[in-house]
This record gives C-alpha cells, sequence and structure tokens, in this order.
C-alpha cells in the first residue's frame, strides 16, 4: 500500500476527527488560568490536537496554551507546516448550528470547517499516512498549531520566542495553486484638530466604521445647518438622487439633520469588493462646499480618496506584474468638536515601499491642517517562482489536479509571514466560492481528501532522501 491509499482508508476517521473538532467553538476570550491565554475554548482545541498527536505516536509540544506542534521524522532541517485553531464568531443565518459539523451532501459545515480546522485535520492525516507506511525522510515534519491567527498573531510571537524557525514551510490557510507574494501593508491615524466654525454649516459630528482594515458598513454626520431653509435644499438634493442609499432625518435640535449611509463591508485588502460608507457620504456632504472646522479634514478625504481605492487622489497608486495593484481603505472615521481622526489600511505591492508612500501623503497633509500620528509598516513577502520550494509544491499540486493556474498574489497576510522561506498553500481551489468567515462554512469532504493528498505528496516530495 501506499501512503496516498492510506489516506483514503482514513476517509471516516477524517471526517469525524474534523466533526469533533469544530464541536469545540474555539472563539478567542478571555484566559480563565495560567495556560489559556486566548481562552478555555482554544486550549481545550489545542489539546485535542496534540492529543490525537499523542495517540498516534508523534512527539508533541505544548507552549503554555499559545501554540503547539507535534513532530516526525529525523534530519537537520525540518519543514514546518503552520495551521490554525483559532476561528473567528459563527454570526447569524446559519442553515445547521455553527459548532455541530454537519454532515450533508458531502459537506462538512461548521465555523472554521475551511478556515482553518478542516486544512488541519488534512495535514494531521496526511503526516499519519506517512508515517504509517514507514516512508524514510531526509528532514523533519513539524505540524504547528496557532491559536491566535484571527486576531493578534501572539501565538506565533510567542511560538517563535521559544522555538527555532523550520527551514522551509507551508501555510495551508488561504488558496491553491499557491500565494508566493503578500503585499506589504502600511497602516496609518491621520489627525488634525480645527478652531470652531463661527458661521455656515456645522459639521456637529461624523463616525463610521469600526475596524482599519475592513471597508465600513455604515457611516453617520450629525450637520447643523445655518437655517431651515438650507437644510431643506440639501435633503431634498439627497433624497432625490439617492433615496435608497443615504437616508436623512432630522434631529430635533433646530437646523440639525443626521445623515447615514449604507455600504457593504469587504476585507481592508480587497477594498474594490466593498462600498466605503464614509467615502460615500462624504461625497454627498462635499456638495455642501462648507469650508473651516473640521470640514477641512473632510475635504482632504474627498479628495485624496474619493470614491476609488488605488491611492490616486494621493498620488501613491501603483501596480507590478507580481504582486498587482496598491489598494488604500479608510476604515474608521470620527469627528468631535472639530477634531478629526481616520484609519487608513494600505497594501502595495513589490514596486514600492512604505517610506514612498507615507512622504507622499505626508507632503499633502498640512494645506488640510491634517497629520499622520501613527504609522506602522510590515514588508511584502515574495518568494520567487524559481525558488525550490515553490517549484515542488507547484509541482505536486499540478501533478494531483492537472491545473496549471500561475502562483498568486494577495493584500492579505498568512502565516507564511512568520516562517519567513514559506508560502500559502490551499485550501481553496481555484473557482470555489470562499466561505471563510462567512455563514454556513464548509469543507466538502471532497477537498478534504483532496488536500491530504496533495499535502501528504508535498511533505514527502520536501523531505525524502534524494
Ligand atoms: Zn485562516
Amino acid at each position: 500500500m501506499s501512503y496516498l491509499d492510506r489516506i483514503n482508508e482514513y476517509k471516516d476517521e477524517m471526517v469525524s476527527t474534523l466533526q469533533e473538532l469544530i464541536a469545540i467553538p474555539s472563539v478567542k476570550t478571555e484566559p480563565q488560568g495560567a495556560e489559556d491565554p486566548f481562552g478555555p475554548e482554544l486550549a481545550r482545541a489545542l489539546n485535542y490536537v496534540l492529543e490525537w498527536g499523542q495517540e498516534n505516536g508523534f512527539e508533541t509540544k505544548n507552549l503554555s496554551g499559545y501554540a503547539g506542534h507535534f513532530e516526525y521524522g529525523e534530519g537537520g532541517e525540518t519543514v514546518g507546516v503552520l495551521v490554525h485553531l483559532d476561528v473567528v464568531p459563527a454570526g447569524e443565518g446559519w442553515l445547521y448550528p455553527p459548532f455541530s459539523g454537519a454532515l450533508s451532501e458531502g459537506r462538512i459545515y461548521g465555523r472554521g470547517a475551511i478556515d482553518d480546522k478542516g486544512p488541519a485535520v488534512a495535514v494531521m492525516y496526511a503526516l499519519k499516512a506517512l508515517k504509517e507506511e514507514g516512508v524514510k525522510l531526509a528532514r523533519k515534519i513539524r505540524i504547528i498549531f496557532g491559536c491566535d491567527e484571527e486576531s493578534g498573531w501572539q501565538c506565533m510571537e510567542h511560538y517563535f520566542k521559544h522555538e527555532t524557525k523550520p527551514e522551509y514551510g507551508f501555510t495551508p490557510d488561504a488558496n491553491f495553486p499557491l500565494i508566493n507574494c503578500e503585499k506589504g501593508q502600511l497602516s496609518l491615524v491621520i489627525e488634525g484638530q480645527f478652531p470652531a466654525v463661527e458661521e455656515g454649516c456645522k459639521l456637529h459630528s461624523f463616525s463610521g466604521g469600526s475596524r482599519r482594515n475592513i471597508v465600513p458598513e455604515w457611516a453617520e454626520a450629525i450637520i447643523t445647518f445655518p437655517d431651515q431653509q438650507q437644510l431643506l435644499k440639501f435633503k431634498e438634493s439627497v433624497s432625490e438622487k439617492l433615496s435608497k442609499e443615504i437616508l436623512c432625518c432630522e434631529v430635533g435640535k433646530e437646523n440639525q439633520l443626521r445623515v447615514q449611509a449604507k455600504g457593504r463591508p469587504a476585507h481592508g485588502s480587497l477594498p474594490q469588493q466593498g462600498d466605503n460608507a464614509i467615502t460615500k457620504l462624504i461625497k454627498v456632504m462635499s456638495t455642501l462646499n462648507c469650508r473651516g472646522g473640521a470640514w477641512d479634514g473632510i475635504r482632504f478625504i474627498q479628495d485624496g480618496f474619493g470614491r476609488e481605492t488605488t491611492g490616486q487622489g494621493l498620488g501613491i497608486n501603483c501596480r507590478d506584474q507580481l504582486s498587482g495593484e496598491l489598494t488604500i481603505n479608510l476604515g474608521v472615521l470620527k469627528v468631535e468638536q472639530e477634531k478629526i481622526r481616520m484609519e487608513v489600511d494600505i497594501r502595495y505591492p513589490l514596486c514600492t515601499d512604505h517610506q514612498v508612500i507615507q512622504n507622499k501623503i505626508e507632503e499633502k497633509l498640512p494645506a488640510y491642517g491634517l497629520k499622520i500620528t501613527e504609522s506602522s509598516a510590515l514588508a511584502p513577502h515574495y518568494l520567487a517562482e524559481d525558488n525550490w520550494l515553490v517549484k515542488v509544491l507547484l509541482n505536486v499540486y499540478r501533478g494531483e489536479t492537472q491545473d496549471y493556474t500561475a502562483p498568486l498574489s494577495t493584500g492579505g497576510r498568512t502565516y507564511a509571514v512568520t516562517l519567513g522561506n514559506a508560502v500559502a498553500f490551499g485550501p481553496n481551489f481555484p473557482g470555489q466560492p470562499e466561505t471563510a468567515h462567512q455563514k454556513n462554512e464548509f469543507m466538502s469532504e471532497q477537498d478534504l481528501m483532496a488536500c491530504a493528498r496533495i499535502y501528504a505528496k508535498a511533505l514527502y516530495e520536501l523531505t525524502k532522501e534524494e
């Protein structure tokens, strides 16, 4: 029997292991004790997989509940596979209870099914097959389980404080064929404090969005007009054209209007897929042509962002063949008492760098009375197509699927960054609907098995004796 045949025999066991893992609602919470930094359910999920590792004869290690691993094989070098056990909250509207692991028409449903418990189970059984088959390997294989991928990545920070980095690695937490380019990320906070306005319209407050890395779904402004006539004029002009997207209602106070915009959320690395409620509302407000006070800061958003997402208005747009186009998301805006604060998320391609982008933005700000008050950057992550690891993984994938899609670039960040010499590899196949973080998240039995075969072959090819 080959190790690939063995995987086919594990099918029922794999499905029930995944169902049991889904049944642990491993959403990050407050710690209860010393060994559960992300809450008791994550500690339970980590113990579950490490016990499985022990039962199957692997050396296991728990790093104080932050992360854990198990290992197989001998050799000076190590191939690491990074998966994560934490899940985002389930949300509403599921066909089946989100932590039931319901099996229906060949799909295993549940929060974490594809992100990232299914892939974790696929890798676990891939390793089991290699071990049971007694395959001789020239490198060690280590499966690392992180417990804080969805929020702060504290798990990996802790892990690599105590463990050395594997020489090669992959993370099954994104797409096939593989992602060899992850854009750089620049996060900015821009602020300004303005003198109070004495005449004309007053921007009483503005509030929109909740997180820098999410396209805001809502925004609301309260504007005080100098008289009822101007208020009505604006209200009419808005409701004529935009009645469905913008809502106006008069507040109890004299000549005050509440204006609300509804957008469509999307991940901050894909702002073009969403509809930004903040910039939508500001576009409407800018027809008022107001000056002074916080309006000057608002004008910067209209001029610099407008309604597009590639940084053209700020002069930072650029693109290249390998990594694609720069994207920008204005995720949060708050205005209160003439103080303005905005949070911006920029994902930049290889052809530029964060300092160049920041300098260009900084040049524009003084004219609007604004300045950058916080800035942090993450460099892009890129492995060339002729890199040995990339070549091996691509070959394995192509051999198994006959799909010759080119490697991908993403604006998102995966665990590959923390590993260094690593890429994201699966589990989503090209053209499939992406259900991660959504209701009715699932992984099909077929894909679970296909992933296990691909991962087993990849691990074999990366570690075999030459
Ligand atoms: Zn994930």
